[in-house]
């Protein structure tokens, strides 16, 4: 390569640079000369699952990756337009410039159906059309679907947990995935680094000219700082207060957690306790991988069946990429359900059901505190997640895709794969997912995983005063449970 060779990294769900692993093959080959470019397309705003809160903590952990590209000499382009066009005005602004186009794009590679599809377009274009080589590396999942192979009989891919865990702690087993997470230790010790002060700079060992990416600008770039423009855009529609953001706060939140990894098996069903890692909304957008937490935890894969905190994590880990593997397989289940003969169920949608469950206020105080903790804080425990999903499905008979749709909204980790399996789990649509016959009883519940109601109370201020056996207790509730379940058994005997 010659030495002005140079690279872009097109940022995408990895936002961070200490272990991002196309990044620093991207950096390594072209000697420190990449920039970041991040794409988005302002459409995006109107989505029907756009959320404005998760928008801004995604913005937020860009906000960080930018300045810490700008400290080390390279930068972060932001766009308003689609990938492709922005390579497109990239290329024509180098070529009429008359300057070298990059010899490499790379990024890291992502699973979700629109995800693929708008990958391969853009990959097709730049090797074929523009003659750029791309270079993408795995960063998002630790075992990718294809990897994990078919069972022995029946299907061609795994669709029950049980012996997808088995089949994924044997793989995880081997050399090669090991070695992948030995090498994160040194993207680790990177963000330690960083994390107790030390400059980007002196922490990645930067040895370029400084102002080079800024020189390296292919075009101008949109008026003044699309980046800053699209956060203040943001701003006036957040209705939560954003925690901080960015691959070192996730960092010291991993730190945190380490000291409940122990006791995780024994915490992580009680609501009122915080004893679960709260890492999912920094997997989200990669400002830390989950081959970053094994490695930092030293999780490995000890028998299945063991009841150690660590396992159980890192079981749950595995539910992640469980449902990872089901949309790859079944890319159709971001739209109907796994189980073709629940495809069309006779769901009742009344829309003023819906409305009181998303405010919570269904009388079921365990429901109405767990909606009021997602409304309020963007988080909602998983447990909760379970019972206020099966309360809208068998309890008010709405479809689970409008479940779906509103935590998608809500949600600072709101991330199709898992929120797509969880809901299609409760609902009883998915795979290997709860049989329909067996409905959460909320108030019994709410008794077993909330038993003085401590949870309750923190977020349903109202009922703050009643003692442990009141508190459970439904309070004109807006249906009556053993009805509405008779008639959830009743439409899943009848489907379609
Ligand atoms: C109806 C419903 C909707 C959900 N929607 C989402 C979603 O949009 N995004 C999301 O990341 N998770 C979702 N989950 C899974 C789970 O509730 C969250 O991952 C978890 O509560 C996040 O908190 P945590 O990071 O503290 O989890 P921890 O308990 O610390 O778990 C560690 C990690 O394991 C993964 N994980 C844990 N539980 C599950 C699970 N049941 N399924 C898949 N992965 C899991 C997450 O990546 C999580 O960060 C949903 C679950 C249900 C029942």
């Amino acid at each position: 390569m010659s030495g002005q060779d140079w690279g872009v990294h097109w940022f995408r769900r990895d936002l961070r640079v200490a272990g991002n692993p196309a990044l620093q093959a991207s950096f390594k080959k072209h000697d420190g000369r990449v920039v970041g470019l991040f794409c988005f397309d302002s459409k995006f705003l109107s989505r029907p699952d756009f959320s404005h809160n998760r928008f801004a903590f995604f913005m937020e952990t860009m906000r960080e990756l930018a300045a810490e590209l700008r400290e080390m000499g390279s930068d972060l382009w932001v766009v308003d337009c689609r990938p492709q066009e922005a390579f497109e005005r990239i290329v024509e602004s180098l070529k009429q410039g008359g300057r070298p186009l990059p010899a490499t794009v790379s990024f890291n590679r992502d699973y979700e159906p629109f995800a693929r599809e708008r990958d391969a377009a853009v990959t097709e274009w730049l090797q074929e059309k523009a003659g750029i080589r791309v270079h993408t590396e795995r960063d998002h999942l630790v075992i990718e679907p294809q990897e994990i192979g078919r069972p022995a009989s029946g299907a061609n891919f795994y669709q029950v947990y049980s012996p997808f865990a088995k089949r994924w702690f044997e793989t995880f087993k081997a050399e090669e995935f090991q070695e992948r997470i030995q090498a994160q230790k040194k993207g680790l010790a990177l963000l330690r680094a960083r994390a107790s002060g030390k400059s980007p700079e002196k922490v990645f060992n930067l040895t370029w000219k400084k102002a080079w990416a800024q020189a390296a600008a292919p075009f101008p770039l949109p008026p003044g700082d699309a980046l800053e423009e699209f956060i203040a855009q943001n701003r006036k529609q957040v209705t939560i207060e954003i925690p901080r953001a960015g691959s070192i706060a996730a960092f010291e939140r991993l730190n945190q957690f380490k000291s409940a990894l122990d006791s995780y098996g024994d915490q992580r069903d009680i609501p009122s306790i915080d004893g679960t890692s709260k890492l999912a909304m920094f997997f989200k957008n990669g400002s830390l991988t989950p081959a970053q937490v094994i490695a930092h935890l030293g999780l490995e894969a000890t028998p299945l069946k063991s009841d150690r905190g660590p396992t159980k994590f890192l079981k749950e880990i595995v539910w992640r990429e469980f449902y990872y593997s089901i949309l790859w397989h079944r890319p159709d289940v971001e739209k109907t359900a796994f189980l073709p003969h629940y495809a069309d169920l006779a769901w009742e949608n009344r829309k003023d059901w819906f409305e009181a469950w998303k405010e919570g206020r269904t009388g079921y105080p365990i429901v109405d505190a767990g909606m009021r903790q997602l409304k309020n804080t963007g988080w909602m425990h998983n447990r909760v997640r379970m019972i206020v999903a099966s309360f809208l499905t068998k309890d008010l008979l709405i479809d689970w895709r409008w479940g779906e749709n509103h935590f998608m909204k809500e949600l600072l980790d709101g991330d199709l794969a898992p929120n797509n399996g969880g809901w299609q789990w409760a609902a009883s649509t998915g795979c290997d997912p709860q049989p329909y016959f067996r409905i959460f009883n909320p108030e019994l519940q709410s008794k077993r995983f909330d038993p003085d109601g401590t949870y309750i109370r923190a977020h349903v201020p109202e009922l703050a005063d009643l003692s442990a056996d009141e508190i459970h207790l439904p309070r004109s509730p807006m249906i009556d449970h053993q009805a509405q379940k008779a008639k959830a058994l009743a439409l899943f005997k009848r489907p379609g």
